[in-house]
């Protein structure tokens, strides 16, 4: 069945008006038929069993049945990544999202590809499509919050204060992430920490230990990046009991 993420003021008291972007997909692009349902997400966890009809120029779906979505991990992940290329970076967002990432949290750091630390509305709009096509694909029930990107000693700040910080350090990592991991709280909040093609340099290094950052491995082979992001994404899941059948 079809997802949608609708805007909250798209939610009346038995029924849901779609927007008129989503409106046209799916009369025009996916063409589903008076009478089809679909799901309309609020983004808040709950999904809105709904029925489709037109009326006039509107798009509406008459609320059959609410309930709670339950493809939420508990474990609240942000992925603290640095910036690169575009196309890397999106496939981050993309495949971050569908294995149950909260947040992501660009940064530039010394070695990054990528600068900047501002993101113009363009491509801020395109990369929250990116996320909010790969949720409705996975059937969450949460859109991933992405923030701004910053400067990688002012990450490190907003990551202090979202619970346990792993670092992804290729070579030395004290402990295997997958140790580190062992026994996570489900319902904890843990930043994972991975940087840009050219590693991170001895003094971020060091800044992130200084801020409570775990020095973690992810065994002998140096991985690209993205690989590092979504590999240890999975295990820090796994670890907290999420990707199993129920939650088990
Ligand atoms: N250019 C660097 C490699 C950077 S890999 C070098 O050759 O030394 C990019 C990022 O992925 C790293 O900063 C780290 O955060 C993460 N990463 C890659 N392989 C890893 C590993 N085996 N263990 C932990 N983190 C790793």
């Amino acid at each position: 069945m079809h997802h949608f993420f609708l805007p909250p003021n798209s939610f009346n008291a038995n029924a849901v008006v779609f927007p008129r972007e989503i409106a046209h997909q799916i009369i025009k692009v996916l063409r589903l038929p008076e009478g089809a349902q679909v799901l309309a997400l609020d983004g808040s966890g709950c999904e809105f069993l709904t029925r489709l009809r037109f009326t006039g120029s509107q798009l509406v779906g008459e609320v059959m049945e609410r309930r709670e979505n339950n493809a939420e991990p508990g474990l609240r992940l942000t992925l603290a990544v640095a910036m690169t290329q575009r196309e890397k970076f999106e496939w981050v967002l993309q495949k971050g999202t569908e294995l149950g990432v909260g947040a992501f949290l660009p940064f530039a750091s010394k070695y990054s590809l990528n600068q900047e630390t501002e993101l113009e509305t363009g491509k801020r709009l395109r990369r929250e499509k990116i996320i909010r096509e790969a949720a409705e694909q996975c059937e969450r029930g949460r859109l991933p919050v992405l923030h701004s990107p910053l400067p990688f000693s002012r990450c490190l700040e907003v990551a202090v204060k979202g619970g346990r910080i792993f670092f992804g350090a290729e070579r030395g990592g004290a402990t295997s992430l997958l140790t580190a991991s062992q026994g996570l709280d489900p319902i904890a909040a843990v930043t994972w920490v991975v940087g840009p093609e050219g590693g991170f340099s001895q003094e971020e290094t060091s800044q992130a230990a200084q801020s409570g950052a775990e020095l973690v491995s992810l065994g002998a082979r140096i991985l690209r990046m993205e690989t590092a992001a979504i590999a240890g994404a999975a295990i820090i899941l796994a670890a907290a009991g999420d990707l199993g059948l129920s939650g088990s």
